[in-house]
């Protein structure tokens, strides 16, 4: 068959066919990137290189591979992200599978890993403690960049918690960390509080109850609420999260916080009135301020801003 014939035959359909019939009606509905999401929902429904697809669109897949195809583009229309839709997203250095109880994780979420792993590249088997684990992407990603350390992983969901162990365990990380169902301390042992933790993360949810009606439908409808918002004005989890890591971080520990786009006077603000010193940020890809760090005593990591 030639490019000249991509039309469907009785058993199959040419990737050029399928590729033009998807990308029309993404566009029609509105998607952004509409090539590009076709190319990869494609890609994996026809189990083709990506670049094959645009090299070769005379290549025929069976029937049954299209009608996979169809049903992923089908989902897009109603605006479910391709990484919902394949069921795992690249975050850092791994691939992590979602679940509908888990947020999708962002690419500016890596600049929390970053900043972990600068200040705890000479640590010795340093402990981490996350709190919303969800997929487990920001505990499994700094434990696995880390020689002999350890992490426990906590969510009051019991299903991001099934989802970040399978994703431990994918990854060959099941012997370094625990995930636990809690309501933010209430499972954390009395000897993991006398222990403590030397880093302390989260990225809390922080979208204020007005702004989530201004969210893209790819988030309001497929990002699980109770990750995105606390349902007041995005500072509830803070609110909590500073007290309760302050309790529970060593002498020596640290804690970083992801934030919204304009938290970070707030969110030091909380953090400082916890008893927490040494505030820092770092800024997203975006110029974005993406979080903010703060230690239990003044010490010798970092840059303090306050
Ligand atoms: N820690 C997870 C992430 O960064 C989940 C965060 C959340 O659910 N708010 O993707």
């Amino acid at each position: 068959m030639t490019a000249d014939d991509a039309t469907t035959t009785d058993n199959s359909v040419t990737l050029g066919t399928l590729m033009t019939e998807a990308v029309a009606a993404l566009r029609d509905a509105g998607i952004e990137n509409a090539r590009m999401d076709a190319r990869i929902l494609l890609s994996d429904a026809a189990g083709v290189d990506g670049s094959r697809i645009a090299a070769w669109p005379e290549d025929t897949v069976t029937m049954d591979k299209a009608k996979t195809f169809r049903s992923m583009v089908a989902r897009r229309l109603k605006h479910e992200p391709v990484s919902r839709i394949l069921g795992q997203r690249d975050f850092w250095r791994h691939s992590f599978r979602l679940s509908p109880e888990t947020l999708d994780p962002r690419p500016d979420s890596e600049t929390i890993v970053e900043l972990a792993l600068d200040w705890l590249e000479d640590a010795n088997a340093p402990t981490v403690l996350d709190f919303g684990t969800g997929t487990g992407c920001l505990l499994l990603s700094i434990i696995g960049d880390l020689q002999k350390a350890s992490g426990l992983g906590i969510d009051i969901s019991e299903g991001a918690v099934t989802c970040a162990r399978e994703n431990a365990n994918r990854l060959g990380l099941a012997d370094q960390v625990e995930f636990r169902v809690s309501d933010w301390d209430s499972a954390i042992t009395d000897a993991e509080r006398k222990a403590g933790f030397d880093l302390i993360v989260s990225n809390p949810p922080y979208i204020t109850q007005a702004d989530m009606e201004k969210l893209s439908p790819e988030v309001r409808q497929y990002d699980p609420r109770l990750a995105l918002t606390d349902e007041g004005d995005g500072l509830g989890a803070y609110r909590i999260l500073s007290q309760v890591a302050f309790s529970l971080v060593k002498p020596a520990g640290f804690v970083i916080f992801e934030i919204g786009q304009g938290q970070e006077k707030d969110v030091s603000r909380l953090l400082v009135e916890a008893g927490f010193v040494g505030i820092e940020y770092r800024e997203d890809l975006g110029g974005i301020v993406r979080c903010v760090a703060a230690k239990k005593t003044r010490c010798s990591v970092g840059r303090c801003v306050i």
